[in-house]
């Protein structure tokens, strides 16, 4: 008999948490979504049916837990109580045999299972949810690497608080009768995910057209920088009600102004406004460009001072000193500060990001690039070099953060010490990260040597500390 493959049943997006005796309740987690066939062959399938237990083969587990089943879940990392979805993106794209042993010592994966679709070859698909929960808690046992997802009934408000307070991103709502509909995104299920909010300062507005010509069509929405220069973060035209609409466009007639705090966007015919009037606004994503996505008004906010809406609120604010403490743990380990001149790593703080390229003639002579970030230096070690145009790909290999007063260090690091060698400073000055993700980093150095725009890329498939380093076109 051919084996049938069951396309996951998905979930609808709700935006309010909601109590009902109908319904269980259970914690959204962020992996990927897997369907386990656990036979004489064992199979896990990706949403998209791609074959998933070669990158995670401590998830054969279910083999000794149970047989002849087909159950639904999720896969997961944990890292801090919290799945990281970028940990499991790197798992999911290891190749070779030797990376993925290393990866499940590093970061081993956990199967959250929710749902139970055939047992001993008869398909459950049809009975009530409630039902298929009772004979999955009955059937599979959980192991190291396999868990039973929990769930609450009827009480899916405090369920969803007490999700966002562990600092996980919701919670899904699956009706108590439903059956499983393969492949079908169900109103029966629903996924309730925190809102993100954000108060801006309304800058302007573009013209209204139909029932909103007499008002307004959106708000352009703007945020200050550390300099108090305002920033552009996308507009709104959702979320207002009639009366707002009026109480609004009264505010703004002795707001107008010529004068145009940043650039429109192409198209738009705008009236500029006095930055005075503050609003909150909801939305699902901050874009790479740092604009609010699917952006919708809220509230006014006539509580806050229009100064006190800063960029903050969207980008990655500086952690406290303990947490920079543990990041440079493995910096202090590597190294002997009775015998080593080098900086023990004290808390400093400071308005402008610092860089510095320090010339480094250890075993062999290399370059180490570092950026502060979030009160340390990230570190790259380049044993060619800075690029020096766009034509030029330098291999940059991170290394361990290091303490910010690092960027001033140069001396001799003595023999049997780690790095032992000559470190001097070959640039130093202040950079500006246009943004900053988990495989891409794109800045421009200010410093005394080097001016311009730089692009570190994280190396997908290859050794996980392994970038590429290149130059921004002038
Ligand atoms: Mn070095």
């Amino acid at each position: 008999m051919t084996r049938h493959f069951y396309r996951p049943m998905l979930a609808r997006t709700t935006p309010k948490a909601f109590s009902d005796v109908d319904w269980v309740f259970e914690i959204k987690w962020d992996g990927f979504r897997a369907v386990a066939y656990i036979d004489d062959t064992f199979s896990l399938k990706s949403r998209n049916g791609k074959e998933l237990k070669n990158n995670f083969p401590e998830l054969a587990e279910l083999t000794r837990l149970a047989k002849n089943l087909v159950v639904d879940g999720e896969i997961v990392v944990m890292r801090e109580g919290k799945p990281d979805f970028q940990t499991l993106l790197e798992r999911g794209q290891a190749v070779s045999a030797r990376e993925i042993q290393r990866q499940i010592q590093r970061a081993p994966a956990i199967y959250i299972v929710f749902d139970i679709l055939e047992k001993d070859g008869k398909p459950l698909t049809k009975l009530p949810l409630i039902e298929r929960k009772k004979i999955l808690a009955d059937t599979l046992k959980e192991g190291s690497h396999v868990l039973l997802s929990d769930y609450v009934e009827e009480k899916g408000e405090t369920y969803f608080q007490s999700a966002l307070d562990k600092g996980l991103e919701g919670i899904i709502a699956k009706m108590k009768d439903s059956r499983y509909e393969e492949g079908l995104r169900s109103g029966s299920w629903l996924k309730i995910k925190k809102l993100k909010t954000c108060d801006c300062v309304i800058f302007g507005y573009t013209q209204g057209t139909q029932s909103r010509a007499a008002t307004f069509g959106a708000l352009l929405l703007g945020v200050y920088d550390k300099e108090g220069k305002p920033v552009y973060v996308g507009k709104v035209g959702t979320g207002f009600t009639q009366e707002m609409l009026g109480i609004l466009t009264d505010k703004f007639e002795k707001l107008k102004m010529d004068k145009a705090p940043f650039e429109p966007e192409a198209g738009d015919v705008i009236t500029w406004l006095e930055p005075k009037v503050v609003c909150e606004v909801i939305y699902q994503v901050v874009t790479r460009d740092i604009k609010l996505r699917m952006a919708r008004f809220q509230r006014l906010r006539e509580d806050k001072p229009p100064e006190e809406c800063t960029l903050d609120q969207l980008v990655e604010v500086k952690k406290p000193a303990s947490e920079v403490n543990d990041k440079l743990a493995e910096y202090k380990s590597k190294r002997d500060f009775k015998v080593t001149i080098e900086p023990k790593g004290e808390e400093r703080k400071s308005d402008k990001l610092i860089f510095v390229i320090q010339e480094h003639h250890a075993r062999r002579l290399h370059y180490d690039l570092r950026l502060e970030n979030n009160g340390v230096l990230k570190s790259w070690a380049i044993p060619k070099g800075m690029p020096e145009s766009s034509l030029e790909r330098r291999l940059a290999v991170e290394t361990e953060d290091h303490p910010v007063e690092y960027a001033n260090f140069e001396g001799i690091i003595p023999k049997g010490q780690y790095g032992a060698g000559t470190v001097k400073i070959f640039d130093k000055g202040h950079y500006q990260a246009k943004y900053w993700e988990n495989d891409k980093i794109e800045f421009t150095l200010d410093g005394q040597q080097l001016k311009g725009r730089y692009i570190l890329v994280k190396l997908k498939k290859a050794e996980a500390k392994d970038w590429l380093l290149l130059k921004g076109k002038e």
